[in-house]
């Protein structure tokens, strides 16, 4: 079904008679950055791209702790990794580096970082959930308060992981029962969103007694949280996990959906997450968006290639399943193309009411996407934004900031013990990206060498 057209014109959007140019991401925009963090970068960007720093990372931290004591492991952490790759401690801490991203044009996408243990009586009970909910409405709060002005403005976002309030226990079980007959009036988005509004109880028949209560906690912490987002003007990006747990974060997000992406709340309030990697995405993403344009609402997206690809394989190994995923790198990137494409073009048939988040650090992808926003009208700053991790690519982020586009660096924080391990698990996740560095890490030592030869010149003269 073609989508209805509300065409807009972007008086903003690049002057067609200029053509579009491509952005240049030789590095020059390093010289934002002061000698200090190029330096840090070079160290930690070599540090991460070998492999047994990342696979025995959480070993190497406990024996340096029993070796050093916490204290100065701890300082050699803040100077390398945790320094690079997020933002601090404390409000202040976060503050201070927002500070300076929004010197450098780049905007925060806070995350909080939360593993969940599943052998862990701690970190799987209610209370646990409980307290990852005050840490989102905090990080709500933060992210509202990191923004100058006081004006009402759709362009604070933050990243919610939804396994940090309810229970990847339960994703599974609702996962397995999405797929049977009759599943679809029981677990309806509309019966849960119902549930959220009213708070009443809901009774779901292939839950237990005990994962039905789980499940009513569980929607009554995410009516908590996207209620004070929507009144703090955070727009809310659900991650994408695995496979297992994705067609129930789904069906979370599109209960979230119809009552805060209506087109009189002003624009999508809770985002889903599309992994390109996935064989079936592009039919997904087509699918879902044109569900929200016949229901009259807005449609969030945030378009990666994944991060769980080693899992997936494993996952579908072990079960005897067929691997959800891209064959190869180049059908991923293949995929990614087209679902671009295809938002790219919804986004320039609805204005505000399709949003979309390029999260990808792949310099190709940027472009495609910049050079569609200008052939459709797309303006710089609009409904179209880029998302990169904090510490990552900044040659791509910089230039894109430079250039005038709304780009967000992912920000986590935290204490130490809490990140770290947060850390090393994504690190684990995304090696070839941290390969892939190899490029951003020979930008960095040009930039270096530049500034000491000419510190060196300076000083003979
Ligand atoms: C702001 C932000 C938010 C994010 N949120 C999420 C999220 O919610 N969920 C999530 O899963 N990830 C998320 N990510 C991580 C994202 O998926 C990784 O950054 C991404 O996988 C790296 O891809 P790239 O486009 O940056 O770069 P590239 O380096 O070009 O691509 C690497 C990716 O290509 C794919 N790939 C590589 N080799 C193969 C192969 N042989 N076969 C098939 N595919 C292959 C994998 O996805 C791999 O990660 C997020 C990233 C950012 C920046």
């Amino acid at each position: 079904m073609m989508l209805r057209t509300c065409q807009v014109l972007y008086s903003q959007a690049g002057s067609p008679t200029r053509g579009w140019q491509p952005l240049s991401f030789d590095g020059g925009a390093f010289h934002l950055k002061g000698t200090g963090e190029l330096m840090r970068a070079l160290l930690v960007l070599r540090l991460c791209a070998w492999p047994p720093l990342v696979t025995h990372g959480l070993a190497l931290q406990a024996w340096s702790q029993r070796l050093l004591g916490s204290r100065l492991s701890g300082a050699l952490l803040r100077a390398s990794i945790y320094g690079q790759f997020v933002a601090g401690e404390t409000a202040e801490e976060v503050r201070d580096c927002v500070q300076q991203l929004q010197t450098l044009s780049l905007r925060p996408l806070l995350a909080v970082p939360t593993e969940e243990e599943p052998d862990s009586t701690v970190k799987t009970g209610e209370s646990w959930y409980e307290g990852n909910l005050r840490a989102m409405l905090r990080c709500v709060e933060l992210s509202r308060s990191l923004l100058k002005t006081s004006a009402p403005t759709g362009n604070i976002l933050m990243q919610l992981k939804l396994t940090a309030l309810t229970s990847t226990w339960l994703c599974k079980v609702l996962t397995s029962c999405i797929g049977r007959p009759g599943a679809s009036s029981e677990l309806s988005p509309e019966r849960l969103a119902e549930a959220m509004d009213s708070g009443r109880d809901l009774q779901v028949s292939c839950l237990s007694t005990e994962q039905n209560r789980h499940l009513q906690a569980s929607l009554s912490r995410l009516q908590r949280v996207v209620q004070h987002a929507q009144a703090q003007h955070v727009r809310l990006l659900v991650d994408a996990e695995y496979t297992s747990l994705n067609p129930a974060l789904s069906l979370l997000v599109a209960a979230l959906a119809l009552r805060w992406n209506t087109s009189r709340e002003g624009g999508p309030w809770v985002w889903n997450t599309y992994q390109a990697y996935l064989k079936d995405t592009h039919e997904r993403l087509r699918q879902d968006a044109e569900a929200a344009d016949r229901a009259g609402l807005a449609f969030g997206v945030k378009l990666v290639r994944g991060a769980y690809l080693d899992m997936e394989r494993e996952m579908a190994r072990l079960q005897g399943t067929k691997d959800p995923t891209q064959p190869d790198y180049e059908a991923a990137n293949q995929s990614y193309r087209r679902c671009l494409e295809l938002m790219l073009t919804y986004v320039s048939h609805c204005g505000s009411m399709c949003h979309l988040m390029v999260a990808s650090h792949n310099e190709e992808s940027v472009h495609q996407a910049t050079k569609r926003m200008w052939e459709l009208g797309i303006p710089l700053d609009g409904p179209v934004s880029f998302g990169q991790l904090l510490g990552m690519c900044d040659h791509v982020s910089l230039a894109l900031g430079q250039a005038g586009y709304a780009v967000y660096k992912s920000i986590p924080y935290g204490s130490l013990e809490e990140v770290i391990p947060y850390l090393i698990r994504r690190a684990q996740e995304n090696q070839s990206v941290l390969h892939g560095a190899r490029r951003e890490w020979e930008l960095l030592s040009q930039e270096l060498r530049r500034r000491l030869l000419g510190r060196g010149l300076r000083a003979l003269c």
